[in-house]
């Protein structure tokens, strides 16, 4: 234990005197009377600025930084004793008027006696304090940073369980929608081929397995090699390439293509195809095989209907020309019978020269040539022989045909007027029926004009250019006219108004026309009589 005396201690032999051990102190000591400074050591006058014994006798209140401060350790006073030491954080201002953070720890000398003396340590908790300040900053900012990453943790969460969940859909959906197509495939009444980019098929699916009476997929495929059972119009007799064809061309959209299929049985069947490129996933084209046989069928049997009535309508329109036929025939004929008479008097008499025979001869030749063509045109009019469609220009079509009707008109009193345009294009059609098209229109106008007084008869004939390049003849009369109601019922199949009319020419001019892409119409006209229109593509030169 040091051995305690006055002004100094002693510890271990050793003595100290207190000064020396209070002016060595690292921290701030002060005594204090009154709230007087009695004694500050070096670390205390070093801390607030001051000299040496410089804040001896000086209040305390020049060593707080606020009145505030010097209040509040004043009011302690009365409770500051030797267990009850005053401890607290303040702050203090120095000389120099600065401020800084000090633990203040407080203790009367004497506690029994409150007018005691006070001992004050001191200690500048500045560095301490900012150094806690920098910490809290530090930490924070830490937060801070713990939290934003935090939450942008939260929201790359947020977006995964989004994506994961979109990508499950997706997959969800991508499943039930190959599952859908597979059933599709299977299920479509469709035979159904998929070909890869080189043409070769890769699946098969079972209406065309049986439609091709194909015993399994490889069969099918087999079968689908197999040149034997592909007849093309175009020589092509490898389906494989004209699969080929269609998925290494240029195909961009839908494209159909026909073929003929050879059955195992020998029979014949049409097949239309519909491919479509697939672009994706290495692959070259879909396939949809229709059976048409039974619809071209049909439509071949329709088209043989159309043609024989076509050809009874033209029996009928020649029937309705048959008088004024055998009238014009008869001309040449009896010419020719006038001259043979004539030759062969004069034969009798012997007075028939070589010239005369001759001249006879020539003459008898030109009205047999006449009565040849008048017959030659009514056979080609009512020939049943099938005529393909050539190019053909209307304007000759419609003289031969106002030749072939030269003695109705004749017998009706009407010349026709032909208007054509100059440079007219070709059109491409059959002869025949477009040339009974003309024919029924230009009877329907002459029937159409037996009410009208001869001079006011009037039948035009326009060949015009239309437009989508389509040419156009009119058909126009100055006859009785057709009231609406008529209008409305004209190309229905048993309309007539006549009372030995059969009400199918137009429809059936109709049909024609519509069978060359064209149309035929009536044109309203606030003109007597009535106009009719028909156009028909044209074949440009
Ligand atoms: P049909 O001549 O046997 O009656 P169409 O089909 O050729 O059959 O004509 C149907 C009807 O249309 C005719 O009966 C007539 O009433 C009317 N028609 C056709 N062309 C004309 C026309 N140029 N002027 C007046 N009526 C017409």
């Amino acid at each position: 234990m040091p051995d305690h005396e006055a002004g100094r201690f002693s510890f271990d032999g050793y003595e100290f005197p207190y000064e020396l051990v209070l002016d060595n102190a690292l921290v701030g000591i002060c005594f204090v009377a009154d709230r007087r400074l009695l004694w500050t050591n070096a670390r205390m006058n070093e801390m607030f600025g001051y000299a040496d014994g410089e804040l001896n006798g000086q209040s305390v209140r020049v060593i707080y930084a606020s009145q505030d401060a010097f209040d509040a350790v004043g009011r302690n006073y009365a409770a500051i004793t030797r267990d009850r030491r005053y401890t607290h954080n303040l702050e203090m201002r120095r000389r120099d008027g600065e401020t800084f953070w000090c633990t203040l720890s407080g203790q009367r000398i004497d506690p029994a006696d409150p007018t005691s003396p006070t001992v004050w340590v001191l200690q500048d908790i500045s560095d301490r304090l900012h150094a806690e300040e920098q910490l809290r900053r530090a930490n924070a900012r830490l937060e801070q940073m713990v939290q934003a990453r935090t939450r942008s943790l939260e929201r790359s969460n947020a977006t995964l369980s989004a994506e994961i969940e979109r990508r499950r859909a997706a997959q969800l959906a991508l499943t039930e929608s190959r599952e859908k197509y597979r059933t599709l495939f299977r299920k479509l009444p469709l035979g159904l081929l998929v070909a890869d980019a080189q043409g070769c098929a890769i699946e098969v699916n079972r209406v065309l397995q049986r439609s091709i009476a194909a015993r399994s997929r490889k069969h099918a495929m087999e079968m689908l090699e197999n040149d034997a059972y592909v007849l093309t119009d175009d020589g092509t007799t490898s389906f494989a390439s004209l699969l080929e064809r269609h998925v290494t061309g240029d195909l961009q959209g839908e494209d159909r293509f026909e073929f003929r299929w050879l059955t195992t049985a020998g029979k014949v069947r049409e097949i239309a195809v519909t491919a479509a490129p697939l672009r994706s996933h290495g692959l070259g084209a879909i396939f949809a095989f229709t059976d048409v046989t039974r619809q071209r069928r049909a439509a071949e049997r329709e088209r043989q209907q159309q043609e024989a009535l076509a050809h009874a309508s033209r029996l009928s329109l020649m029937g309705q020309m048959t008088s004024a036929l055998a009238h014009e025939l008869g001309q040449p004929l009896n010419a020719c019978q006038s001259y043979v008479g004539g030759l062969q008097l004069r034969l009798q008499h012997g007075s028939a020269t070589f010239a005369d025979v001759q001249i006879a001869v020539d003459k008898i030749a030109g009205h047999l040539e006449r009565a040849t063509e008048i017959m030659r045109s009514v056979r080609s009019f009512v020939s049943r022989k099938p005529v393909p469609q050539v190019e053909t220009d209307l304007g000759a079509l419609l003289r031969k045909t106002l030749a072939l009707m030269e003695p109705q008109l004749r017998a009706a009193q009407v010349r026709p007027e032909v208007h054509a345009d100059a440079d007219l294009p070709l059109v491409r059609c059959n002869a025949v029926e477009i040339q009974q098209v003309l024919v029924n229109l230009l009877m329907n106008a002459l029937d159409a004009m037996q009410d009208t007084p001869v001079d006011e008869r009037r039948l035009e004939i326009r060949l015009e250019r239309d437009k989508h390049a389509m040419l156009a003849v009119v058909v126009r009369d100055t006859g009785s006219g057709i009231s609406p109601d008529a209008a409305a019922r004209l190309f229905e199949p048993y309309f007539t108004t006549k009372p030995t009319g059969l009400g199918m020419g137009l429809m059936i001019c109709r049909n024609i026309v519509e069978s060359h892409g064209g149309a035929l119409r009536l044109v309203p006209s606030r003109c007597r009589g009535a106009s009719f229109k028909f156009t028909l593509r044209t074949v440009e030169r």
